[in-house]
């Protein structure tokens, strides 16, 4: 079985994002960027279906600019056979990722693709399910837990009222959430043979995708920010705080 793993380079979960002063978008010039953490786990789970014999090759796929190439070398290192990187400068929407992802999917004929929930970036939580839809295939979403039995796929999800179990037919889209494993650190010896493993490069134009944004952004602002605190001297002033100072939403 082939697995293919969707990976995004965004800004590493540690820095503090600036605004733009302009407005329109975050700071990402001389900003550390790293593998999106969902897709760090998506990474470790087709490692770990590698070591156990349910895959017989892992493939990185990641979209964007030249650096990209970076954070498909880190998934070589931790242990993916090869990468294929979709060389573009335009900010791509989910849709546009996903179209890329099928027209991919098409040429390589994998059996399962694994994708992060979302983006820490932008949040969206879009590109796996309208991949499933395009290509018409099963999805299991943030999964936690994923056995793959034959032709199915098990897959446990986190939902509001506790875990729901699924049986999905492969092919099959399946979403990252954060319980489903512990990435590894890749090893020395692992980054240095990563160096030799082939990274195919495409782009948007070759796999006939149009990847035109069709969305806007209007205006990105910081979150406004929270007045300081005050210490109460007794518990009759916190009380008349409480009643008459805190806002109900
Ligand atoms: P999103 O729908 O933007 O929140 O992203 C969900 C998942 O889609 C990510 O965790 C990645 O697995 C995948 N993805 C999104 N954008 C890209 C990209 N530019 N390159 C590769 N994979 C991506």
């Amino acid at each position: 079985m082939k697995v293919l793993i969707a990976i995004k380079r965004v800004i590493d979960y540690n820095v503090k994002i600036r605004v733009k002063s302009d407005h329109t978008g975050v700071e990402t010039n001389n900003v550390k960027m790293s593998m999106n953490p969902f897709d760090e786990i998506a990474v470790e789970e087709g490692i770990q279906m590698l070591e156990s014999g349910a895959a017989s090759e892992v493939v990185a796929v990641s979209m964007g600019p030249d650096q990209c190439q970076e954070t498909i070398r880190t998934a070589l290192a931790m242990g993916c056979d090869r990468g294929i990187h979709v060389s573009t400068d335009i900010n791509l929407e989910p849709l546009a990722v996903a179209k890329l992802l099928a027209s991919i999917v098409a040429k390589e004929n994998p059996k399962l693709v694994i994708l992060g929930k979302q983006a820490i970036d932008d949040d969206s939580n879009q590109t796996g399910q309208m991949l499933s839809a395009i290509l018409g295939w099963s999805q299991g979403t943030f999964a936690s837990n994923i056995s793959i039995e034959k032709d199915n796929a098990k897959v446990t999800r986190e939902i509001d009222g506790g875990l729901e179990t699924l049986n999905i037919k492969l092919p099959s889209v399946i979403t990252t959430d954060l319980r489903l494993n512990t990435p590894r650190y890749a090893s020395l010896p692992n980054i240095m043979k990563a160096k030799k493993k082939p990274i195919d490069t495409l782009t948007p134009e070759e796999l006939k995708i149009d990847v035109t944004n069709r969305l806007s952004t209007i205006k990105v602002v910081d979150p406004p920010t929270r007045e300081a605190g005050v210490k109460v001297e007794t518990v009759q002033e916190l009380v008349d705080k409480l009643k008459n100072e805190v806002k109900i939403i």
